[in-house]
C-alpha cells in the first residue's frame, strides 16, 4: 500500500511516498521538497507569501514525487497531510490538497500532527516500536516526550525559551554565517576552537528535564561584541548545545527507564549531535537522509503508523491549527 504524505506547515512544500508492506514494514519511495527562496530577502518567513507559493508549487512537487516513486496517482492507497502546528494559511494548502486527493481517489485520509511526523521520520531507519523516548529538536521545538505505547505522548520536558534550532539560526545570523543557521554553524565549527568561548551550561543541576537556550544566545552576543571569531563562536556554541541536549536526554531516559531514544527534527541533522548521542549507551534512532528538516515522507510515515495501529481515518472536516500540543497523557 502506498501512502502519500504532504507537509506545508511552514516554508517548505514537501510531498513524500511511503510503501507499507503486508508485514507492517515501511519504506520511503519518494521525498520531494520545494524550499521557498522568496523569504531570504526579508530575513524570516512571510506567512502570506508562503501560502501563495505552496499553492503554486504543490502540483509540481506531487508530480515529482510520483515520478521518483515510479507510480501513478491512482496507485496511492492513503493520504496524510499535516494539520498543525504551523502557519495556518500554509497548512491549509497542503491539508485541503490532501483531502481533495483522498476524496477523488476514494482512499482514507489522515490529518497528521507535525511533531508526530518528525518523530516518525525515524521509522525510515528502524521499525519504531513503543516504548521509547523522543527528543524533537527543530526550528520551533525542543521537546522531550515519553512514548509508553503507540500514539501516547507524555511531555517530559521542553525549552523554557528558544528552541535549539532557533538558537543555531540566531547565533549564525549574529556571527554573519548565513541562513539557515544550523548547517552554517556546523560547517564553521569544523574550523573553530570549541574552547575559545566559555559557555556556561544552562540549567545545570536542575531536576526537571527542561532546556533553555536564551542564555547561550546572550553569551554568544557578548562574545561576538568582544571580538570572538565566528568559527570559534560556532564551535563553542555547538559543543555547549550538543552537551546539554545529550545530557538531559540521557537523564530522562534513565528516569523513564527507556533504552531507545528517537532524536529528530532539523537539528538532528547535526553531525556533532549524532556523534555525541552515538557515544552514549542508548539505542539512538535518527531519521534517514533528507528526513530531518520538514518533508512529506515523514508525514507519510506518520500516516503509515496510523494505518498500522488501526486508527480511524480523519473526518474531511478536520481543520488546520496553529497551536496543537502533541502531549495527550
Ligand atoms: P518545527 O518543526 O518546530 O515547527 P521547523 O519545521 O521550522 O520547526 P525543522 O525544519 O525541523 O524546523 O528544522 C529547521 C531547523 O533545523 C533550523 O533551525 C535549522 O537551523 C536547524 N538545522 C538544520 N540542519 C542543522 C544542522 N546540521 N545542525 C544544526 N541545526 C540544523
Ligand atoms: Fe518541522
Amino acid at each position: 500500500l502506498y501512502i502519500l504524505g504532504i507537509d506545508t506547515s511552514c516554508d517548505d512544500t514537501g510531498v513524500g511516498i511511503v510503501e507499507l508492506s503486508a508485514s507492517g514494514s515501511v519504506q520511503v519511495r519518494a521525498n520531494r521538497i520545494w524550499t521557498q527562496a522568496v523569504h531570504a530577502q526579508y530575513g524570516g518567513v512571510m506567512p502570506e507569501l508562503a501560502s501563495r507559493e505552496h499553492v503554486e508549487r504543490i502540483d509540481g512537487v506531487m508530480a515529482d514525487a510520483l515520478a521518483e516513486a515510479g507510480l501513478k496517482v491512482s496507485d496511492i492507497g492513503a493520504v496524510a497531510a499535516t494539520s498543525g502546528p504551523g502557519l495556518v494559511g500554509a497548512l491549509l494548502v497542503g491539508l485541503m490538497y490532501g483531502k481533495g486527493l483522498a476524496q477523488a481517489l476514494d482512499v482514507p485520509f489522515f490529518a497528521a500532527h507535525h511533531l508526530e511526523g518528525h518523530i516518525f521520520a525515524a521509522a525510515s531507519e528502524d521499525n519504531l516500536q513503543a516504548p521509547y523516548l523522543a527528543l524533537v529538536v527543530s526550528g520551533g521545538h525542543t521537546h522531550l516526550f515519553d512514548v509508553p505505547e503507540e500514539g501516547k505522548y507524555i511531555l517530559v520536558g521542553a525549552t523554557r525559551d528558544d528552541a535549539a534550532g532557533e538558537a543555531f539560526d540566531k547565533i549564525a545570523r549574529l556571527a554573519g554565517l548565513g541562513y539557515p543557521g544550523g548547517p552554517a554553524i556546523a560547517e564553521a565549527a569544523l574550523r573553530g576552537n570549541p574552547d575559545a568561548v566559555p559557555f556556561k551550561e544552562p540549567l545545570q543541576g536542575q531536576k526537571a528535564f527542561e532546556f533553555s537556550f536564551s542564555g547561550l544566545k546572550t553569551a554568544a552576543l557578548l562574545a561576538h561584541k568582544a571580538g570572538a571569531k565566528p568559527e570559534d563562536l560556532a564551535a563553542s556554541f555547538q559543543r555547549a548545545a550538543v552537551h546539554v541536549l545529550v545530557k538531559t536526554t540521557r537523564r530522562a531516559a534513565e528516569a523513564y527507564g527507556r533504552q531507545t531514544v528517537v532524536v529528530s527534527g532539523g537539528v538532528a541533522a547535526n553531525t556533532a549531535l549524532r556523534e555525541a548521542f552515538n557515544q552514549t549507551d542508548l539505542h539512538v534512532v535518527f531519521p534517514g537522509k533528507g528526513l530531518n528538516t520538514d518533508n512529506g515522507a515523514m508525514i507519510a510515515l506518520a500516516g503509515a503508523a496510523a494505518l498500522r495501529a488501526g486508527r480511524a481515518p480523519s473526518p474531511l472536516a478536520a481543520g488546520a491549527t496553529a497551536y496543537a500540543p502533541l502531549a495527550n497523557g
